[in-house]
């Protein structure tokens, strides 16, 4: 099964409240930007040559948080009940 079709039979109840915040001006000075490879939710991404983030598809498993050398990620879980639930698609 492709990972495409594993993610699909996920579901999120997102939490407005956002879990995960991206300090900007740090990644602007990161050169490594571990993050657009080792998500495999695919929520970082670069767009016009600066990172982008979207917390929606983020399947809490916290790889962002340890990969991210210069500290520009607070990372929490979502509210309880809320965030990813996981084969219940
Ligand atoms: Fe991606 Fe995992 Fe970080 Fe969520 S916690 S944004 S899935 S690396």
């Amino acid at each position: 099964m492709r990972i495409e079709d594993r993610l699909a039979v996920n579901k999120y109840d997102i939490d407005r409240d956002i879990h995960i915040a991206v300090n900007p001006d740090v990644c602007t000075k990161c050169h490594s930007r571990t993050c657009l490879y080792v998500c495999p939710a695919g929520c970082f991404t670069l767009v016009d040559g600066r990172l982008n983030f979207s917390y929606e598809g983020c399947l809490e498993c916290g790889t962002c948080r340890i990969v991210c050398e210069a500290g520009a990620i607070t990372w929490t879980l979502p509210r309880p009940g809320l965030g990813i639930s996981y084969e219940y698609g």
